[in-house]
């Protein structure tokens, strides 16, 4: 089976407590490839855009000041089965419900403040993709 892709972003409480060298190792150690990667401030335009399909629910405005309180770190990574295989790897939205070893079970601060962000399904991981890189920046 081909490769596909999958976007995370390591949010700003990661990237703000030092985790950022320790989940970049662990996503390579798990095999996945890194095709694109960058340190990134997301402005509030930027964050109501990439939650867009969130804006109607309650936590929307808290999610926005919260992924643009500092910088995130944004990849494209390649695996076969990417995006399950990803969130399998991450663990439950609420770290608290994630399971042992999992990078929201490790690293996760609050439902919110979960540590990583990744796509769920093939469509939106190329959509997300191209949110964050240009082609040129995709290798
Ligand atoms: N989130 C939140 N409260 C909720 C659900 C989600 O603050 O009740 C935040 C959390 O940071 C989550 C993001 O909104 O990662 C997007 O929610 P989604 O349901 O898409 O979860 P994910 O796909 O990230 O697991
Ligand atoms: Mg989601």
């Amino acid at each position: 089976m081909a490769d596909n892709i999958t976007l995370t972003m390591i949010k700003p409480d990661a990237v703000r407590d030092g985790h950022t060298g320790a989940i970049l190792d662990m996503i390579t150690k798990a095999g996945f490839k890194v095709k694109a990667l960058k340190l990134k401030q997301l402005s509030a335009e930027d964050a109501r855009k990439f939650y867009a399909v969130h804006k109607d629910r309650p936590f929307y405005d808290s999610l926005v000041s919260y992924m643009t309180s500092g910088p995130i770190v944004a990849a494209i990574l390649v695996k076969e089965n990417a995006v399950e295989a990803f969130r399998n790897f991450i663990g439950a939205t609420n770290p608290q419900e994630a399971k042992e070893g999992t990078i929201r079970k490790l690293f996760g601060l609050s439902l919110e403040s979960n540590a990583v962000h990744g796509s769920d399904s093939d469509e939106n991981a190329i959509i997300e993709g191209s949110f964050h890189f240009t082609p040129a920046e995709q290798y």
